[in-house]
């Protein structure tokens, strides 16, 4: 019989610094929902995820935002100082929902935060209190994925967006 084990957050903040990753050749940063922009300074924030035929299209819609520096300004010395209203990438972290193209999502997990990789060796089975956060993500993630031709990803590094089809 298999154990279920609880993610638990020992705060070490390592997950607040770390924010900037290179991923299929374009950087990109903490991704923000729409209605989660608003918690960080206007010049840190970027757009992330786009939908429509070309960026500068009437009909380009963001799908999400991303901010573009690290580590987080709300990191203080005694942790987020946003912890409350923390944005649903932080909710969910370190795990994460990803499109399967059928059935259910797969639950990705971020071995670089120490405490899941501690709960991955001894357990089988992981339950997680930021799914609903990941569940907001996914459904991006999955609308993405239905169309990749007409998906689009800003690249922190050039300040330019990527059609999904044409990431590393
Ligand atoms: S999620 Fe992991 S890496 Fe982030 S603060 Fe918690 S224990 Fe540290
Ligand atoms: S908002 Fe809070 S939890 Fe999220 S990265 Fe910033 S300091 Fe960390």
């Amino acid at each position: 019989m298999s154990e279920t084990a609880e993610f638990t957050c020992i705060r070490c903040g390592k997950c607040c610094s770390s924010l900037l990753s290179e991923d299929r050749g374009i950087l990109r940063g903490l991704t923000l929902l729409p209605e989660e922009a608003h918690l960080f300074p206007e010049d840190v924030v970027r757009p992330a995820i786009g939908v429509g035929r070309r960026p500068h299209d009437s009909k380009f819609m963001v799908l999400a935002h991303q901010l573009a520096v690290e580590p987080c300004s709300h990191l203080e010395e005694t942790g987020c100082a946003v912890y409350g209203d923390r944005p649903s990438s932080c909710r969910q972290f370190p795990f994460s929902l990803e499109p399967s193209g059928g059935g259910g999502p797969l639950l990705g997990v971020d071995l670089n935060c120490l405490s899941a990789a501690r709960l991955l060796d001894a357990y089988t089975q992981i339950s997680f209190k930021g799914r609903d956060a990941a569940e907001r993500l996914l459904r991006i993630k999955e609308q993405v994925a239905q169309n990749p031709r007409q998906a689009w990803f800003y690249d922190l590094k050039t300040g330019r967006w990527v059609r999904g089809d044409r990431l590393g």
